[in-house]
């Protein structure tokens, strides 16, 4: 549920509220707007909300107690209506500024990394992504460099002054992939590895948690509220492609979820066409289009040899295609910068202030 504080409400009325929710065991999270407090209450209620309600409502200060309707609390915009921003390095996710996260699927050699970082910067990318643990469908297949394509991506930010983005598969190597990146990235197979989400969060690192392939919208946000849960505000969700009944693409790109997103939640929204589609000639459109949608990032796979990559080299596209394709990538994104002004966006919380 939520509580509302009235305007004025003094801070002596507010700890009386936190105090009775900590009374009953459980947790008040705190938005402190422009005029008033909110006060999301977490924890399970059940049986005792009607009373809990009834027992807040009547407190000095209070303007209103709502209930929610959403199961995920801390990642919904009803309690936070305010977008959330996510800084890291000299980037910033969320802030109405476009994001463009590129590197090849797989970190395979120091100057393959390098010459791709180099590309990026050079081409305008804001953060740097390369995967040293990586989730292969065949055991046989290339699992990643480890520990040595983490050396090399922070090398890669030193010299490029790129932050950097890199996958975590498991709980016991979020140290290690924490001292290196910048970002870590939750898989899409890892979409609901609880105890990873938990792990990953308390990191304090920035966490972008990718869209499970066959995960829905809320179980999606539900994963989320698992990182917010640990104390970590640094969330960035990205949509990459959801399985269906269709083959043509590898995945089916569900764009429809990044307006839905911006509707349902205040955290930055990326979305991925590379691993969403899976061949190269559809990622220039369904990045374009992905902007055109509202997206505050894309991430895109490029490579220098996309012919002998080690991974995915099928969707990635070369470093002229991405030179190429980042400038008109920002014309879009300038064009939709009014999306959130639109009145049909519903109840008026979609991206406030854009
Ligand atoms: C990746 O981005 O490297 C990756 C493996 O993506 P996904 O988890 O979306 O398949
Ligand atoms: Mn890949």
């Amino acid at each position: 549920m939520l509580v509302a504080m009235s305007v004025g409400a003094t801070e002596e009325e507010l700890e009386n509220v936190r105090s009775h929710i900590r009374g009953e065991g459980l947790t008040p999270h705190e938005s402190h707007g422009m005029e008033r407090v909110v006060i999301g209450v977490v924890g399970d209620v059940g049986a005792r909300k009607e009373r809990v309600m009834n027992k807040l409502s009547a407190l000095p200060g209070v303007a209103s107690v709502t209930p929610i309707s959403r199961p995920f609390k801390l990642a919904s915009r009803e309690f936070h209506p305010k977008d959330t921003i996510v800084r890291v390095g000299g980037a910033v996710i969320g802030d109405g500024n476009l994001s463009v996260m590129a590197g090849p699927c797989s970190v395979e050699t120091r100057e393959q990394l390098l010459t791709t970082a180099d590309a990026v910067k050079a081409a305008g990318g804001t953060i740097l992504r390369g995967g040293a643990f990586k989730p292969r469908t065949s055991p046989y297949s290339f699992q990643g460099l480890g520990e040595e394509g983490l050396v090399y991506l922070s090398e890669a930010r030193e010299r490029t002054g790129l932050p950097v983005i890199t996958e975590v598969m498991e709980s016991s190597d979020v140290d290690l992939v924490a001292k290196h990146a910048d970002i870590l990235q939750i898989g899409t197979r890892n979409m609901q590895n609880f105890p990873l989400l938990m792990a990953a969060g308390r990191a304090g690192k920035p966490v972008m948690l990718k869209r499970g392939l066959a995960g829905t919208i809320e179980e999606w946000l539900m994963s989320a509220e698992y990182i917010l849960s640990t104390g970590n505000p640094n969330v960035i969700l990205c949509e990459r492609g959801i399985r269906t009944f269709e083959t043509a693409t590898r995945n089916t790109f569900d764009l429809t979820a990044v307006p839905v997103l911006h509707h349902l939640t205040h955290l930055p929204v990326v979305a991925d066409p590379s691993h969403a589609t899976g061949k190269r000639w559809l990622v220039r459109p369904m990045a374009l289009a992905a902007v055109a949608t509202g997206a505050d990032g894309i991430m895109v796979e490029i490579h220098p040899n996309p012919d002998e990559a080690w991974s995915d080299g099928e969707q990635s596209l070369t470093l002229e295609m991405f030179a190429a394709l980042a400038p008109v990538l920002r014309q879009v994104h300038e064009l939709v910068s009014g999306l959130g002004q639109d009145p049909a966006m519903a109840a008026g919380i979609y991206r406030r202030g854009r």
